[in-house]
């Protein structure tokens, strides 16, 4: 693949990034890694002039990449650390897998629709981003062969929260997750103690729903 990144896809770039600053992004290193990550590249060529909207878009296999203000505040939430280990649950198009990897975290990332997997597999890497790992697999089981994460976030709607990814948390670990049916109430826990987790609320959400069941 040819990298084509003009100067006017950064100048898009950077006002999505004043954008998400005016809904109340305020991290400096996630609007950085915002202005760096070309999106234009991680969603279908039909929706490439609407890449910088900030605006999900379908990618295939009836799911969306996310907003980019839904990425932006997520990732805030995690509080990525350089060289931290993080899992994502739904790698979908691969941009909030790249976001993470601008953070210099250590990414591993499970994906349950076996087309978005081959696809974003072959991609990220032509890109520049790679991945720790990446999973095909079922994201409310977590990876408990390479726990613990310093950080999970989730990006599909979990009707629960799966109990496999509190217990695959470190200790000062955090899960981000989306939880709700047709709404989702973003929610933090950290986990204090070896059996001891504090919960936050951010708000409502509305994602694609985390599914139960591989086809
Ligand atoms: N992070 C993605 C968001 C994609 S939407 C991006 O930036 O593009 C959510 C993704 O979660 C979809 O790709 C969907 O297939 C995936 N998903 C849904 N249920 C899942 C599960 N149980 N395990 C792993 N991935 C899941």
């Amino acid at each position: 693949m040819i990298i084509n990144d003009s100067n006017r896809h950064k100048g898009l770039r950077n006002q999505l990034v004043r954008t998400i600053k005016a809904k109340g992004i305020k991290d400096k290193s996630v609007l950085d890694a915002v202005s760096k990550v070309p999106r234009h590249l991680f969603m279908d060529s039909g929706f490439i002039d609407f890449a910088y909207q900030d605006k999900p878009f379908p990618i295939g296999a009836d799911q969306t990449i996310s907003q980019p203000y839904t990425v932006a505040f997520q990732t805030e939430l995690l509080k990525v650390e350089p060289g931290q280990k993080i899992l994502e649950i739904g790698t979908g198009s691969g941009y909030q897998t790249a976001i993470l990897i601008e953070l210099k975290a250590e990414v591993y990332s499970i994906e349950r629709q076996k087309e978005l997997y081959t696809k974003v597999k072959k991609f990220l890497p032509k890109v520049g981003y790679v991945p720790k790992k990446l999973v095909f697999g079922d994201g409310y089981l977590g990876l408990p062969e390479h726990a613990s994460f310093d950080g999970i976030i989730v990006t599909a709607g979990a009707p629960f929260v799966p109990k496999p990814l509190l217990e695959q948390l470190k200790i000062g670990g955090r899960l981000v997750i989306p939880v709700g049916d047709e709404v989702q109430v973003m929610t933090v826990f950290t986990r204090t103690g070896e059996k001891k987790f504090e919960k936050h609320e951010y708000g409502d959400f509305r994602f694609v729903p985390m599914l139960k069941e591989k086809n």
